[in-house]
This record gives structure tokens, C-alpha cells and sequence, in this order.
């Protein structure tokens, strides 16, 4: 009704037409960004589905997670090309060289994980922010770190506009974990290290899980937890899995597919057609 009258006003001033159709824009961008985190999506028949086939047929059994996966949009952390394939058993590349995990995996870590209501919960590579966000289904105190800038922009962007917004997002290094957060309940590193780095288990509070995946870049890599009991580490394995690698800050300036330095960087073409 406001919005209406706001248009007919519109009408009648032209001289405030501009503003007003861009409020009324705005509006209309939110209605359709809140469906679609809600129960309008297109994709529910195809989300109920992958729970059902991806995840309860496997060994993914804790209702909460099995909810959490029922609810996130998926398709809304993938690139606009991959929308389509978004629920399917497999991961997706995000762009920069990254991966969304494969749906059974993200559920499988974040069963492990085991997050109470209350839990503070860090997670080490944002990525899409997919995680995340099934994380925060679960609890309302989710932090999460990532090296590339841009991903951790566009994901902190897009938790927020998803209605995730308490989730906290920073850009860097996630083997220092996140010391002014700390000590956690659990610890999710959603990319493969050689070793556990010791500020995170330094970083996880009596009782608490951290579940990394443990391996060589690009070899044969195991997912593991670990829990804390009376001080001490007690470990788990379970499957065999491939993540990208948790990368050193220094191993990512010189890494291929990053900004190249300046001095080498394409200068603009003066007169071209920028956007
Ligand atoms: N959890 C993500 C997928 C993670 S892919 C999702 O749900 O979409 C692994 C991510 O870890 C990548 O985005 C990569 O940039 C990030 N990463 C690699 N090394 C890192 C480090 N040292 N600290 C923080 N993030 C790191």
C-alpha cells in the first residue's frame, strides 16, 4: 500500500521520480531475496531430496543437521552457472580456484562437529560461506575466517543478504585461528593441512571438537577430529577426502590465478568500455 502511494506520488512529482523508483527497486529486491531464504525457493523438491538421498541413505542421522541441510539455499553460494547442479552429490568450484564441499561432506563435519545451541563455533576457509551458514542454523555464535579477500567479501555479502548476518566473517590467515574470539566449543577447517596448526587446538575450549582434514595438497588426505578430554587430544578418523590446501599467507601472494604485482599488471586501455 505505502509502496503504492509512493509510486502514484512519483507520478505526480516528477521531480523526485528517480529516488523513489529506486527505494521502490530496493523494496522489491528485498522480497525477493527474503522468499527466497525462506520456504519460495524453486529448489526445495531438489534439496529435500539430497537429504533424503545424500544423506540420511549414508550415515548422516542427527535431525538438527539433517534439518540445517533441509533449509540452507545451496544455490544461492554456487555461481549463477551452476545453480542448476548446486544439489547434486559433488563439489563445486566457487571461483579462485576453490571449492564448495560436496553436500554429504559438509553434513558429515558439521555432524562430527556436534553443535549445541549456544556453541561458539569457528570455522577456517569461509569459502562460499555455505558452511557457515549450516552452522548457523545451529548456533547463533559462528565465526569464520578466509585468506582470499574477495571470497570473504562476497560471502559475508551474501550471508547477510540469506539473513545469516550474525555470522562473522574476516579475511586472513585461519592457522592463527581467531585468538579475541576464542576458546571455542568446536572447529571446522574446511581445507587440508599437513598438520593440526597449534593455535587451533590452543583455541578449543575442554570438551570441544575440531574436525580438519589431515594430508598432503592434493594427496591422500583423511578427515579426523579432535577432542579435548582433561587437556589432552584424543583423536578420531574417519573417511578418506580431497580438500584444496590451507594455504600460508606468503604461499598465496606467489601462487599462480592471484592478483599479479603491480608492476606487471595490465594498465587500463584509455577509452575502453569499463564496468
Ligand atoms: N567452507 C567453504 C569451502 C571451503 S574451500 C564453503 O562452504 O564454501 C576452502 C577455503 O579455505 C577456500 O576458500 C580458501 O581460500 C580458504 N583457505 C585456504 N587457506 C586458508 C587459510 N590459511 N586461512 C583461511 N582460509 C583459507
Amino acid at each position: 500500500m505505502r509502496l503504492r502511494d509512493k509510486l502514484l506520488a512519483a507520478r505526480i512529482m516528477p521531480g523526485i521520480f528517480l529516488t523513489l523508483l529506486g527505494g521502490a527497486m530496493m523494496l522489491a529486491g528485498l522480497g525477493i531475496g527474503a522468499g527466497a531464504a525462506l520456504a519460495l525457493d524453486s529448489f526445495e523438491d531438489a534439496r529435500q531430496a539430497m537429504v533424503a538421498r545424500q544423506l540420511q541413505r549414508r550415515d548422516i542421522t542427527d535431525p538438527r543437521v539433517l534439518i540445517a541441510m533441509g533449509t540452507v539455499p545451496r544455490h544461492r553460494f554456487v555461481p549463477e552457472a551452476m545453480v542448476s547442479r548446486a544439489y547434486g552429490d559433488y563439489p563445486l568450484p566457487i571461483g579462485e580456484d576453490q571449492t564448495i564441499s560436496q553436500p554429504y561432506i559438509v553434513a558429515l563435519m558439521t555432524q562430527w562437529a556436534e553443535v549445541a545451541p549456544g556453541d561458539r563455533v569457528l570455522e577456517v576457509g569461509t569459502g562460499s560461506g555455505y558452511q557457515a551458514a549450516v552452522l548457523a542454523e545451529l548456533t547463533e555464535k559462528v565465526f569464520s575466517i578466509e585468506i582470499r579477500p574477495e571470497l570473504a567479501r562476497q560471502a559475508a555479502a551474501r550471508l547477510k543478504d540469506l539473513g545469516y548476518g550474525r555470522v562473522q566473517v574476516r579475511s586472513g590467515d585461519g592457522y592463527q585461528g581467531w585468538p579475541e574470539a576464542a576458546p571455542f566449543d568446536a572447529i571446522l577447517v574446511t581445507a587440508a593441512a599437513p598438520r593440526v596448526p597449534p593455535a587451533l587446538t590452543a583455541q578449543l575450549k575442554e570438551g570441544g571438537r575440531l574436525v580438519i582434514p589431515l594430508g598432503p595438497p592434493g594427496g591422500a588426505q583423511t578427515l579426523m577430529r579432535y577432542r579435548r578430554v582433561q587437556g589432552k587430544l584424543v583423536q578420531e578418523a574417519s573417511l578418506a577426502v580431497r580438500f584444496v590446501p590451507l594455504v600460508r599467507p606468503t604461499a598465496l601472494k606467489a601462487a599462480p590465478g592471484t592478483d599479479p604485482p603491480a608492476a606487471t599488471a595490465p594498465s587500463p586501455i584509455p577509452g575502453a568500455p569499463t564496468h
